[in-house]
């Protein structure tokens, strides 16, 4: 069975937790899902979440619990990462804020706040790049993706990247653990051709 890591600092934990039991199954793997609230249990992980919240918060706890560190080490192992809305500002190599201390495993400039406060929650049909059907993306005070460096855009909104993807790590600006929908933590765990799992074991 695969373990899993939901980084448990703010946020949608048990709903990333439940998302990733889903895109399992429907991979037909068994994962253990695991809260990370402290430095040693991420380097357990085979694979990891990073939900939203607060991104100056989370980083300034990710660097205090010394879990930031364990993270860069997870993705530098090839081991796959899902950063969605705050965790991808966290994740980024730019935020734009003195606040953010960025985690640097993805290789993109991002705005926060970025769609502004009159739509500062909304629900849209996206189109991401290995889906079939559109995605029905939640959108919270979402950043959007300015600077797009080595990573691949997968979809973009208002002709602004909101999901990309670089090696291991696929950061996206909404929420996916917010719908049923399990097929964006799917693409980034289970049909992620960059990212390492260990493989099925044979019968
Ligand atoms: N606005 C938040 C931030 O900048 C992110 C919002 C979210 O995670 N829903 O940190």
């Amino acid at each position: 069975s695969l373990t899993a890591g939901v980084v448990a600092v703010q946020g949608d934990v048990e709903e990333h937790a439940a998302a990733i039991e889903r895109a399992a199954r429907a991979h037909d793997r068994e994962v253990t899902v695991h809260e990370i609230g402290d430095s040693g249990l991420a380097p357990d992980c085979d694979l990891l979440a990073m939900p939203g919240g607060e991104s100056t918060t989370i980083s300034r706890l990710l660097h205090n619990e010394g879990i930031a560190a364990e993270i860069q080490a997870h993705v530098a192992a090839g081991k796959p990462l899902l950063a969605t809305c705050a965790g991808l500002i966290v994740a980024s190599s730019d935020a734009a804020d003195d606040r953010v201390e960025e985690l640097g495993v993805l290789d993109v400039t991002v705005e926060r706040n970025a769609f502004g406060r009159q739509k500062d929650s909304f629900e849209a049909p996206l189109d991401v790049a290995g889906l079939d059907e559109p995605y029905p993306a939640v959108f919270i005070r979402a950043p959007a993706i300015d600077d797009v460096g080595e990573a691949t855009v997968l979809a973009s909104w208002d002709d602004r990247p909101v999901a990309v993807k670089q090696g291991p790590v696929v950061g996206t600006a909404f929420h996916p653990e917010l719908t049923p929908d399990s097929r964006i933590h799917g693409l980034a765990f289970f049909e992620n051709d960059d990212a390492t799992i260990p493989a099925l074991e044979e019968p």
